[in-house]
């Protein structure tokens, strides 16, 4: 039984039906519509902490390309990402991260303008260099869900959207018509809310899962083809793998950017479109609405990073996800009931790392 359509109760019904589990697969909406559809689907190697954050994120990597393989519509693309600095500061930091003892597992390269430009022609504007992450890799998060379970269609794999577990139980959960679903193992992949099915397990047990809000926008395609994702220097104050010596010598960043804790990534859609974002807001009641002094400051950023005016924006929206605070692991795992384990919170690295999540999950 798996709890969650989204891409970690997906990939754990994957790496079930793998392993010659049958799978009855349980989501309450009639397509998922949570963080896994909302992100930029990054297979983001580049930012990860050294140490076991990196390990799992490339042994995603690895996952996911051997899925692709199996399901081309996920559209998996080994495109890698280039990290783009503006200032003297911002490349010794790139500098610094090109230096680091895992720099190689990474596939970091240190590019001047030129060396930008050749990998990535579409980047026209102005930057003194950039930090190729050939590792990095983008997947298509409005297509991968449906294409994953297409793949998996067929005996043995049963696909019940519309139906919400209400109650877990040893080895079953309980639908909202009463309905008992039974099963060795059951996994519930909520996501980020922390009430409902799991609410009263989370509200039992020790637990640091915070959610986080994030704000994104999708233009119309874009005139040219961006070879690899794009990130700029503010993301260099956000991801654990820059925190390098010259990390503490950046400047502040602009307000706009501050405010919303902004960093630009930016990454090109399969049909051409660009997806840009994101914020970061961490203060519940998160707001209804988009803010759209973030949207300008991105969208400035984009456009001088690429040397062109973005096309028209087709698309807005938030998203939240939850993640385990501090030194609390890399995601949450428990037990609720006897054969019903809640996997969840793997903040901004889900979607990266939820094929290696899952693995874990039949390995432990
Ligand atoms: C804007 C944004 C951008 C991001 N960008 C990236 C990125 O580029 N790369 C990256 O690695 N990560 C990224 N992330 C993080 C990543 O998207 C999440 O960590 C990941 O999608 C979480 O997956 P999930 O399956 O746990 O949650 P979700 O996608 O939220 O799925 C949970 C599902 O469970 C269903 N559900 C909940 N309760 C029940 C119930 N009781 N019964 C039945 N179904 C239920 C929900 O309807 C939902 O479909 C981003 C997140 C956001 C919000």
């Amino acid at each position: 039984m798996v709890v969650g359509g989204g891409v970690l109760g997906t990939m754990h019904a994957w790496m079930a039906r793998r392993r010659g589990f049958e799978v009855v697969h349980l989501e309450r909406e009639p397509e998922p519509r949570g963080a896994s559809v909302r992100n930029f689907g990054l297979v983001w190697v580049s930012g990860r902490r050294a140490g076991p954050e990196l390990a799992l994120a490339l042994r995603a990597r690895e996952l996911w390309e051997q899925i692709g393989a199996e399901a081309p519509g996920i559209g998996f693309r080994p495109a890698g990402s280039l990290t783009l600095a503006c200032d003297e500061a911002e490349l010794r930091v790139l500098r610094e991260a090109a230096g680091l003892p895992d720099a190689g597992q990474r596939e970091f390269e240190l590019l001047d303008p030129d060396g930008v430009r050749a990998v990535n022609p579409a980047l026209r504007g102005s930057f003194l260099g950039g930090l190729y992450c050939r590792a990095d890799a983008v997947v298509e998060p409005r297509l991968a869900l449906p294409a994953l379970r297409a793949a998996l269609a067929g005996p043995g794999y049963a696909w019940l959207p519309g139906t919400e577990a209400a109650e877990a139980a040893a080895h079953g959960v309980r639908d909202q018509s009463g309905t008992w679903h039974r099963g060795d193992l059951v996994v519930l992949c909520t996501g980020a809310n922390l009430a409902g099915v799991a609410g009263p397990h989370l509200a039992a047990t020790p637990h640091s899962l915070r959610r986080v809000r994030l704000q994104m926008m999708q233009t119309a395609p874009f005139p040219g083809r961006l070879a690899t994702a794009v990130a700029d220097g503010d993301s260099l104050r956000y991801y654990p793998a820059y925190d390098v010596p010259g990390r503490s010598l950046l400047p502040p960043q602009p307000p706009a950017a501050a405010a919303s804790r902004a960093q630009l990534l930016l990454v090109q859609r399969a049909d051409g479109a660009l997806t840009i974002g994101d914020t970061h807001s961490y203060d519940e009641p998160f707001a209804f609405d988009v803010d759209e002094d973030a949207y300008d400051h991105l969208r400035a950023r984009a456009e001088a990073l690429l040397g062109a005016a973005l096309p028209r924006v087709r698309r807005r929206w938030a998203g939240v996800y939850s993640e385990v605070a501090g030194a609390s692991g890399l995601y949450h795992r428990s037990a609720v009931a006897p054969g019903v384990v809640l996997v969840t919170g793997p903040g901004g690295r889900g979607m990266t790392c939820s094929p290696a999540i899952a693995e874990e999950t039949f390995s432990s």
